[in-house]
């Protein structure tokens, strides 16, 4: 089996380090599998799935544990796509994809399959917090079980559309479209429209006004005018309807061992799998009956019956299919979901303990909190490209508007927005694309099939989606196989 054994920490060409007085070095250590192997293209697969990412990786675990003979072609050198796990400094730094919950199934039976836990990013349990006011001139420090209540109670009359707390219009998350009438309705809003038609009745604090503003820019990374507020509604229901339930599901507890050790852990599951890294699939030709011709950028072919298609909404575009997609798939492959912002992590010079900010957008950091035990490293976000994450001595003066002494020792981090291969970071899409072309990206055009976190129904842009999806579709082409194909 392609990467089996393979555990030891190497480098991977994404993500950047950046040290005080140095330039930033590219390149992060991880555990991840980059030991390429060599292309055979005389030979035809059950199943080519393009993108080694969680949605990748789960169908190539579940086709190939039914003895389907599956090629995984992943564009990086390492597997894990939007996630994956630098080892630094004695630490674990998660770069993209973090934190996950037990009411997240899909994720959390693989936690149970391979028998890892989870541990807690600490500065969400903090005491006191930090609020940047008026335009990042002015810091107030508040403390944060109380205002956290409060805040959430604006956030319930921002999500109440109906008295029942949108449960008209998302009864079943995980059934997007129960409720499709409803969904139309409030998918032609913005998270800005919203916010305008219920500022006056909140009748909110400056505080609170600017931590709601800040919550709702960072769980869209952007400007909350090009957000869909469906995509809000979604999140509010897997939340429970309940800020401070939907906070802990989404940004507190996160995997101990890694995302990276769960990424391998699956590949390590997969049976004769063959795994071509730093392999770009340039085009899909289904025009030929019972065989999909894949050709790579180097110009090879590669002859499946069945393609799974996992890559990132926003580069979906970039690959040519023959003949062309659905018209919806198309639309919304032109014009890209919210492209997201900026995480970094940053090594403080001095613990700071428990700690806690928030600043509305467009301020370059929209929320920050310590992660570790004793408060010497930060996890900072930030809208669309706002903070040169690169420039150490431009994350440490963003931080100093909420911590004026702390000075900042290194800085890591990934640019996903212009990551040639992802061009994003979570999935948030514009008004009006998920009543438009949900439901179009995830139906499969057999013999090729559509999986990724981007177009789950429910965790959508989560690591839970990514696997829900990646399911979905290996069962469906295990029924279009078996339809069609007996097994190799
Ligand atoms: C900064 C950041 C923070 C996040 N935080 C969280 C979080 O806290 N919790 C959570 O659950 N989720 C989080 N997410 C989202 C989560 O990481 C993703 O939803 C999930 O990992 C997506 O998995 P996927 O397999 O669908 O896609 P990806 O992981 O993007 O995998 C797709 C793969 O396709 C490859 N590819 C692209 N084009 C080609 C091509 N032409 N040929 C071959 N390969 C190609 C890409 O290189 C990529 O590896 C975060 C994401 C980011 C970026």
């Amino acid at each position: 089996m392609a990467g089996k054994g393979e555990s030891l920490s190497k480098r991977t060409t994404d993500g950047f380090l950046c040290h005080l007085n140095e330039l930033a070095t590219d390149g992060l250590p991880t555990l991840t599998y980059v030991q390429p192997q060599k292309l055979v293209n005389t030979e035809q697969y059950d199943v080519i799935i393009v993108g080694a990412g969680f949605s990748g990786l789960i169908a190539a675990r579940e086709l190939s544990l039914r003895q389907r003979k599956v090629l995984l072609i992943e564009a990086k050198d390492r597997i894990g796509g939007r996630t994956f796990t630098a080892e630094y400094d004695g630490g674990k730094f998660e770069i993209g994809g973090t934190w996950i919950h037990w009411s997240q199934p899909h994720v959390w039976t693989e936690i149970t399959r391979y028998g890892l836990s989870i541990i807690e990013s600490k500065g969400v349990a903090a005491e006191h917090m930090s609020v940047l006011l008026d335009n990042g001139t002015k810091l107030k420090q508040i403390t944060l079980a109380d205002n956290w209540v409060t805040l959430g109670k604006a956030m319930e009359k921002y999500s109440d559309v109906d008295n029942v707390q949108a449960r008209t219009v998302m009864p079943l998350p995980h059934a997007p479209f129960t409720a499709r009438e409803n969904v139309e309705k409030y998918d032609r809003l913005s998270m800005q429209d919203r916010f305008d038609q219920v500022r006056n009745a909140l009748n909110m604090t400056d505080e609170i006004q600017a931590m709601l503003l800040a919550l709702l820019s960072m769980n869209m990374q952007g400007n909350i005018a090009e957000g869909g507020f469906v995509d809000h509604l979604r999140w509010w229901a897997l939340g429970d309807y309940d800020m401070i339930r939907m906070f802990d599901k989404l940004g507190r507890y996160k995997i101990k061992e890694g995302t990276s050790t769960l990424a391998q852990a699956i590949l390590n599951d997969c049976q004769n799998v063959k795994l071509l890294l730093s392999t770009s699939v340039a085009s899909v030709d289904r025009t030929k009956q019972d065989s999909v011709i894949v050709r790579l950028q180097s110009g090879d072919l590669i002859l499946g019956r069945t393609v799974l298609v996992t890559v990132p909404l926003n580069v979906l575009k970039n690959i040519e299919f023959l003949p062309a997609l659905n018209i919806k798939k198309q639309d919304i492959a032109a014009k890209g979901q919210c492209q997201g912002g900026t995480k970094f992590w940053a090594k403080l010079d001095k613990p700071i303990g428990h700690w806690f900010a928030m600043a509305p957008y467009p301020n370059p950091i929209t929320m920050a909190y310590t992660d570790d035990q004793d408060g010497s490293v930060v996890v900072g976000f930030g809208p669309e490209g706002l903070l040169d994450m690169k420039n150490i001595k431009t994350v440490e003066k963003e931080l100093n508007k909420f911590l004026p002494t702390v000075k900042v020792q290194y800085v890591l981090g990934h640019d996903w927005r212009t990551d040639p291969n992802i061009m994003s970071t979570w999935s948030w899409y514009k008004p009006g694309q998920m009543s438009s072309n949900l439901q179009a990206l995830q139906t499969c055009e057999p013999p090729v099939f559509f999986a990724s976190g981007d177009i789950a129904s429910g965790w959508r842009g989560f690591i839970d989606g990514a696997l829900e999806s990646g399911l979905k579709s290996a069962r469906e082409i295990q029924q279009y196989l078996d339809k069609h194909f007996t097994s190799t």
